[in-house]
């Protein structure tokens, strides 16, 4: 456990507040590189740029993160041993040039996992900051330093090659490029008036509690369905979602992929299909024989050049009609999670509704968290619950977030939403495209962010894969080591 953050540690650390006004850290440093986010994004890019033979020793950048921790966010912060990667240990390596690094790293720290299991998530963060630690060990003192703070405004400083970043604590710090690595933003509470509870800590006892409703059906739906069921609640689940449908199980054992699977897979992406095209190659893989998970599974890869050889009509009627249906195969749940699911509904004690959760208010009743949610689907319904949980995960529409920091972006022109408001409009590398389509050389963003631009973006595969790209352009551009 002594590891768990060991590369928040490592990292030179800066706490907000004291000097507010100063456009330096304070050490007065400017820096070459700053991270916004210290998720699984923030900190793969960090790691990267240290263990980038090409970066030169002087180079100095910051990950600004303020929840002070690295490599936790959303997914990687529970410490829950029910809470598993929904992606097999051999497919989490931090890096592509290393697969095999997760694995040989869980064989001396966690010897009782095999490659092929689906590990607590907390394991995982352990296992981030240990590569980002020993990267950091690598550098100069201070090449790495953490800021505990949120970004509030990114601004190009007129006539310089400068970005100036402004922190919630009222700090300023100027850095030559920036990676917005924000992750799953929190959806703008407006719907909920604070009384749909956290995910991670709905609450002390579940006891006396006999009906929960749980609005979202994914994975942090059935996080919080194995937590309660291991903390001992034994009262009704309510899962209510547009579609009513779980995260397919994964196939055990792992079904891999025929390698003349990939290479039809390629082929077909290298065409620039059409959505039905698409839809009818894969119907007759299907007949042949072919399980929808390896189907499924060789498209991944190549689904940022089929989404961008879609029209704009066929990327806007795999939004409307198949996004659900593609997440729910592409991020699927391992089959120990999913068990627990169909013995609560064989119970009884689990119900799903397919509905929209539009509105929520308190109910006077003998428990103290009892709310009553307004259902829509087709008519308009009540339903009543003592708990009601917001597992609904990554926000829609990014100008529907709770961030001011995509405010000033999109306020300023300095970026703009991509067509489906999915994140940010962006160049094939990530570089932000301004509200006049100029491209930020400097200003780069990862992750969920460009899921507009890739569709597949919040996941550790892709997001490595981004980031090895990324890093390439960054160290190119603004950290080269002399020759
Ligand atoms: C429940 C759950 C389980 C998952 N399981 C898996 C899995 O098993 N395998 C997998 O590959 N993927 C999984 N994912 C997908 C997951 O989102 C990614 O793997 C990864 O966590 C994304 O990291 P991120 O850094 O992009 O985003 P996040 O983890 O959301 O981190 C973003 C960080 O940015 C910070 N931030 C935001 N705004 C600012 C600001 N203005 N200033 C400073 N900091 C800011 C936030 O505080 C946050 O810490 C899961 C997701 C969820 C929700």
């Amino acid at each position: 456990m002594a590891s768990q953050n060991r590369a928040a540690d490592s990292a030179h650390r800066y706490h907000s507040g004291g000097d507010a006004s100063g456009e330096k850290l304070d050490n007065g440093e400017d820096l070459d590189l700053a991270i916004v986010g210290g998720g699984f994004s923030g900190l793969c890019t960090a790691y990267h740029l240290l263990s980038h033979a090409g970066v030169k020793s002087s180079f100095r950048c910051a990950i600004i993160e303020p929840c002070g921790r690295l490599g936790a966010g959303v997914a990687y912060q529970t410490d829950s041993p029910r809470h598993l990667l929904n992606v097999r240990a051999k497919g989490m390596s931090i890096t592509e040039n290393d697969p095999g690094s997760f694995v040989r790293w869980l064989s001396k720290a966690a010897p009782e996992f095999s490659p092929y299991d689906f590990v607590p998530r907390g394991l995982y963060r352990r296992y981030i900051n240990d590569c980002l630690s020993h990267a950091i060990e690598q550098r100069q003192p201070g090449t790495l330093s953490l800021l505990c703070d949120e970004v509030i405004a990114v601004e190009p400083k007129s006539g310089s090659q400068w970005y100036l970043l402004k922190m919630k604590s009222g700090r300023t710090i100027r850095a030559k490029a920036v990676v917005l690595a924000l992750g799953n933003l929190p959806p703008r509470n407006s719907l909920d008036n604070g009384l749909l509870h956290s995910p991670w800590s709905p609450c002390a006892t579940y006891h006396n509690l006999r009906t929960m409703a749980i609005v979202g059906a994914g994975l942090t739906a059935l996080d919080v369905i194995l937590e309660a069921e291991a903390r001992g609640f034994s009262g009704r689940y309510l899962v209510i979602s547009p579609h009513g449908q779980f995260p397919k199980p994964h196939c055990e054992p792992h079904l891999p992929v025929p390698a003349e699977l990939h290479e039809w897979a390629a082929e077909l992406a290298s065409d620039n299909p059409k959505l039905s095209s698409l839809l009818r190659a894969f119907q007759l893989k299907r007949k042949s024989g072919i399980h929808w998970e390896q189907l499924v599974d060789s498209f991944r890869k190549h689904s940022p050049a089929i989404w961008n050889g879609f029209s704009l009509r066929d990327k806007r009627l795999f939004l409307c009609r198949l996004r659900t249906l593609w997440n729910i195969h592409l991020h699927r749940s391992c089959q120990k999670s999913m068990q627990v699911v169909s013995r609560l509904k064989a119970d009884g004690r689990l119900e799903q509704i397919a509905a929209r959760v539009t509105g929520v208010e308190k109910l006077d009743g003998c428990v103290e968290t009892a709310v009553r949610l307004k259902l829509q689907s087709g008519s308009l319904s009540t339903l009543d619950a003592d708990l009601a949980i917001n597992g609904t995960g990554l926000f829609s529409n990014i100008l529907r977030t709770d961030s001011p920091l995509i405010d000033q972006l999109i306020s300023s022109r300095l970026a703009q939403p991509d067509e489906f408001k999915l994140g940010l409009k962006v160049n094939k590398g990530g570089q932000v495209l301004s509200a006049n389509g100029v491209m930020q050389s400097n200003l780069f963003t990862i992750g969920t962010l460009r899921r507009g631009s890739e569709l597949e973006s919040t996941a550790v595969p892709e997001i490595r894969k981004q980031v090895r790209a990324m890093v390439e352009e960054i160290v190119g551009r603004i950290a080269p080591a002399p020759k």
